[in-house]
């Protein structure tokens, strides 16, 4: 056997990490461990004196700040039941612009007079940390010599206990801001931005007559596409060990074009990582619950149930890290990438996100009485006024250079903004905005309570998996969020910019009920004006069509391709004018972010071009090479020519790509990332069209890659 014969077998055996399969009785409760690591309410209210405990609920209730008087019961409370669990250290876990998670782990121990240990944990260590922030990205809002960074408890995420083999260490979620106040993590914003949708909606709450909720939060449920790859293939491939994904690679005989994959029964070895993953989630109090086979080979889906925004968020992150490091159990490795393999389908991440009441409504639930109906009509003529107004900058919030390959390139969904509402939900938005009823009413009817109008069709079924923004029965799925992202920006933006839009909304309402209006008449009028002034987002057919992209820019919708498009959208005059307004970040905060992620894309993009300029230089040319001197050796020499010619045409790409390598050092900011798309990215592009086509001629045993079919299909 060959050399790459030999590894594909060794790559093909694994073992069920040490456990006799099925040895796990789920049916049991002590097997059953949902919520087992996590200090939740159930275990704070055990734990902690009667009055803390009470305190702290209704301080968490009321969306207030933490009282610190009751930070020392808290946190020896914490302490107690983290060192049951194994715990010997704590961190503060924070979310900085990287775009991962980061953390400090400190000791509970420290060495008293006599030599011997004490654990101690005070509540100022619970609600504040100070790591060296100097390192991470703060797009210029911190000069390094201010490097003074602060953590600060989230008490709405709960703190949990992360297993190790040799340890366990206690995690407290925490928001990460400069020394001046400034937010320099994911976090910050997303709260902010849920208080903001909060104010907005109780507003327009109010003026619609329900004075019983006290606060509107916003909900998500992330659908997380992945990969799982044998870990000896990832080991050989330095291309994806540096950046995620495969630099080189033919397109394999077999693709996903049988469709034998979707849904396909999922292999034993997969399912076994997949059963532990979810079982460590189960732990956390992760409300994993979906999973299936996606459309690649190899690709992969897990969805949790959804939970409000800022623990859906915090529990996405972790759940991305337990994927990664549980499948290593299992010889795997996991690839959150957008797109790891070119011409098969990349990963994204699903945003199921709406909006519910403390008193238990979702105010995009259609509902079956009149009042409900108006409400929903209200909110979801917010959402459309919101998403067609700032287009650009929801495309923006989803931008990296992994998402290049997928929105905006022959994949979905497109970098076109735009929302499927459904057939049904369209037609009683048109039936509004003309005043008049479609006569094809299907069976259910949504009564808008108002005389005047007709009874409209309402039906919640539809399916439109081309649209990036759809309608899905309850609540609005985004679909273009790439699947190594964190799900806090797309929804701080999500967020903001309906809190925006249902406040204008809600303005117009206040001015027509002052006026003596039916609010529910009122409400219809606000409701047509908003659709017909913003229905041009609106768009039912498939969004990979190319009369689309052609149709969407008669409409004046925007077609962000690429990250340097996209990213000048988070400083468009109108994002700075909302997130100032609605105090979610500040012009300044969002500089940063802006040079920060421009800066990451460059750097990404540069890494990219390195990596492949060191592959071809020193793994293909060399095989190539070696492949024609086993040519001229043969003495046949029909072949040759074609060999040489790639091996030529592999050489000057390759100079090209140095040349483009050598970019000079006055290029900064977003010259540097047009610098790296237009230049550098496109000639790694000639570097690989050479290199794939040298792979289709090369003796199968001299090249140094491991192959497209072996990397998807051999499980
Ligand atoms: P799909 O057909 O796209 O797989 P599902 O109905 O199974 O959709 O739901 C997908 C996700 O949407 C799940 O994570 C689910 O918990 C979430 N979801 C359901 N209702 C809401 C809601 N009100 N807010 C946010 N997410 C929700
Ligand atoms: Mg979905």
């Amino acid at each position: 056997m060959t050399r790459i014969r030999q590894q594909n077998v060794t790559a093909a055996q694994w073992s069920s990490n040490g456990e006799a399969l099925g040895a796990l009785d789920l049916t049991l409760p002590e097997n059953n461990p949902f919520g087992a690591n996590v200090f939740s309410v159930a275990v704070q209210r055990e734990r902690l004196p009667a009055d803390v405990f009470e305190r702290l609920q209704s301080t968490l209730a009321g969306g207030e700040a933490l009282d610190p008087s009751l930070a020392d019961a808290v946190a020896e409370a914490m302490k107690e039941w983290a060192l049951e669990n194994g715990a010997t250290h704590f961190t503060h876990m924070f979310q900085p612009l990287t775009g991962s998670t980061a953390e400090k782990h400190d000791s509970f121990f420290e060495p008293d007079k006599e030599g011997s240990s004490l654990a101690g944990f005070s509540g100022k260590e619970l609600i504040q940390g100070e790591p060296d922030a100097s390192s991470f990205p703060t797009g210029g809002v911190r000069a390094t010599f201010e490097a003074r960074g602060y953590t600060a408890w989230d008490p709405t995420s709960p703190a949990f206990v992360l297993e190790n083999p040799n340890g366990a260490l206690l995690c407290i979620p925490t928001a990460f801001a400069s020394w001046t106040g400034e937010a320099l993590d994911a976090k910050i914003p997303l709260l902010r931005s849920m208080d903001a949708l909060s104010r907005s909606a109780i507003k327009a709450l109010r003026l619609l007559g329900d004075e019983e909720a006290q606060g509107v939060f916003t909900t998500v449920g992330p659908e997380q596409e992945y990969f799982l790859i044998d870990e000896q293939y990832y080991f050989e491939r330095p291309d994806l060990i540096s950046t995620g994904r495969t630099l080189f690679g033919a397109k394999p005989p077999k693709g996903h074009e049988l469709d034998d994959h979707y849904f396909g029964s999922i292999p034993e070895r997969i399912l076994a990582c997949m059963l532990e993953a979810e079982l460590e989630m189960r732990k956390l109090a992760i409300p994993v619950k979906t999973r299936h086979n996606e459309v690649a080979p190899n690709q992969y889906e897990i969805a949790p149930v959804f939970e409000n925004s800022n623990v859906a968020s915090d529990h996405q992150q972790l759940m991305m890290q337990v994927l990664e490091s549980v499948a290593r159990r299992y010889g795997l490795v996991c690839l959150l990438h957008e797109k790891p393999f070119a011409g098969v389908n990349g990963s994204g991440k699903h945003n199921n996100w709406s909006m519910a009441t403390d008193s238990g409504d979702n105010l995009l639930d259609p509902g079956d009485t009149p009042a409900d109906n108006v409400h929903f009509l209200f909110f979801c003529a917010a959402v459309i006024q919101a998403v067609n107004k700032h287009q650009g900058l929801l495309r923006a919030s989803v931008a990296n250079i992994g998402q290049d390959h997928r929105l905006g390139a022959n994949e979905a969904p497109p970098a076109i903004i735009s929302i499927f509402l459904g057939g049904e939900l369209q037609k009683v938005f048109e039936a509004i905005a003309t005043g008049s009823g479609d006569p094809h009413t299907p069976a259910s009817f949504l009564e808008l309570g108002a005389t005047v109008l007709p009874s409209l069709p309402m039906h919640g079924g539809d399916r439109n998996r081309t649209s990036p923004f759809a309608f899905t029965g309850n609540k609005f799925e985004f679909r273009a969020l790439g699947s190594s992202m964190s799900l806090a920006f797309p929804n701080t933006v999500l967020n903001t910019i309906a809190a925006e839009a249902i406040d204008e909304l809600a303005g117009k309402l206040e001015e027509k009920t002052g006026a003596g209006k039916d609010v529910a008449e009122a409400v219809i009028e606000i409701v047509k004006e908003s659709y017909s002034a913003n229905k041009q987002v609106c768009f039912d057919g498939d969004n990979y069509d190319e009369a689309w992209h052609a149709e969407a820019e008669q409409r004046g919708l925007k077609n962000l391709r690429t990250t340097p498009d996209a990213l000048p959208e988070v400083l468009a005059d109108q994002t700075v004018a909302a997130f100032e307004k609605y105090r979610v970040l500040s012009q300044r905060e969002l500089e940063s972010r802006y040079e920060v992620w421009i800066e990451q894309y460059a750097i990404r993009a540069n890494i990219e071009a390195e990596t492949t300029f060191s592959i071809a230089k020193t793994m293909i040319l060399p095989a190539a090479l070696r492949h024609l001197a086993l040519i001229s050796q043969s003495g046949v020499s029909a072949v040759e020519d074609e060999v040489r010619g790639l091996t030529d045409e592999l050489i000057t790409a390759l100079a090209e790509l140095e040349k483009a390598n050598a970019y000079p050092d006055e290029l900064e900011g977003l010259d540097m990332a047009i610098h790296a798309r237009d230049e550098q990215l496109a000639a790694m592009d000639r570097v690989r069209e050479a290199a794939d086509k040298l792979e289709k001629v090369v003796s199968d045993d001299l090249w140094p890659l491991p192959k497209y079919e072996e990397m998807l299909f051999i499980k």
